[in-house]
């Protein structure tokens, strides 16, 4: 009898080990194809003729990144549970695609990046709200996956590769309110917990944009008028 229920026991720990591991696989094959669905659907609607491959990576790190040598895209299972939905998802791949293209731009870029990082963040934020737009992806997507991922640190701020995230948000948000205004009218976001929080947060900042957006509009009508 106790050899019988060891035996048990050992084949029913073994069969659901197998079927975790075929779960997990068929979960990791379904991440890996979608991080490629999403990646090769912006490369083509944004006709960018420069070879990006995408890999997914089963870590629990919260992070995807460019890589300079095989000028690929890594997109981290960590970073997944902080994304809603496709349209954000896209946002952050659509951010290292426009890394890629520098990258493709050869050495003296890929030094120019070194030297300026923050410049080349801002660069790859802006990129991506085009690439998201181009591709049929909701641009303010973006605003919302900065919300949820990027930190706000003090005075060592100067020593980070990438801007503060509140310097972020604005800056996409005043290219999108430049460039694609009907997005910021009427979009699925305006119910979104997290771009409600940007709108509570970054009050300040939309006005300085407004302001400075009105004033640029002043200038062009006063250069017509001459
Ligand atoms: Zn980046």
């Amino acid at each position: 009898m106790k050899k019988f229920l060891l035996t048990l026991i050992t084949l029913v720990l073994f069969t659901t080990g197998c079927l975790a591991d075929e779960l997990d696989l068929e979960k990791e094959t379904r991440y890996q194809k979608q991080v490629m669905k999403i990646g090769f659907k912006i490369l083509n609607a944004n006709r960018i003729d420069k070879r990006v491959t995408f890999h997914y990576v089963n870590s629990k790190k919260v992070n995807a990144y460019a890589k300079g040598k095989s000028k690929s895209v890594v997109i981290y299972k960590g970073l997944l549970p902080y994304l809603d939905s496709e349209n954000e998802l896209a946002g952050i791949i659509g951010h290292e695609i426009a890394h890629n293209v520098d990258f493709h731009a050869g050495y003296f870029r890929r030094i120019a990046m070194g030297f300026a990082p923050k410049k080349y963040e801002r660069k790859a934020d802006i990129k991506a709200v085009d690439y998201l737009v181009k591709a049929g992806y909701d641009p303010v997507a973006m605003i919302v996956a900065l919300n949820k991922l990027t930190g706000e640190p003090n005075w060592w701020e100067c020593y980070a590769s990438h801007p503060k995230g509140s310097k972020r948000l604005a800056y996409v948000y005043e290219y999108i309110f430049k460039k694609y205004p009907a997005y910021l009218i009427d979009n699925e976001y305006k119910k979104n917990i997290y771009y409600q929080n940007f709108l509570l947060t970054s009050k300040k900042d939309r006005e300085k944009i407004c302001k400075k957006f009105e004033k640029e509009k002043q200038k062009e009508m006063k250069k017509d008028a001459v």
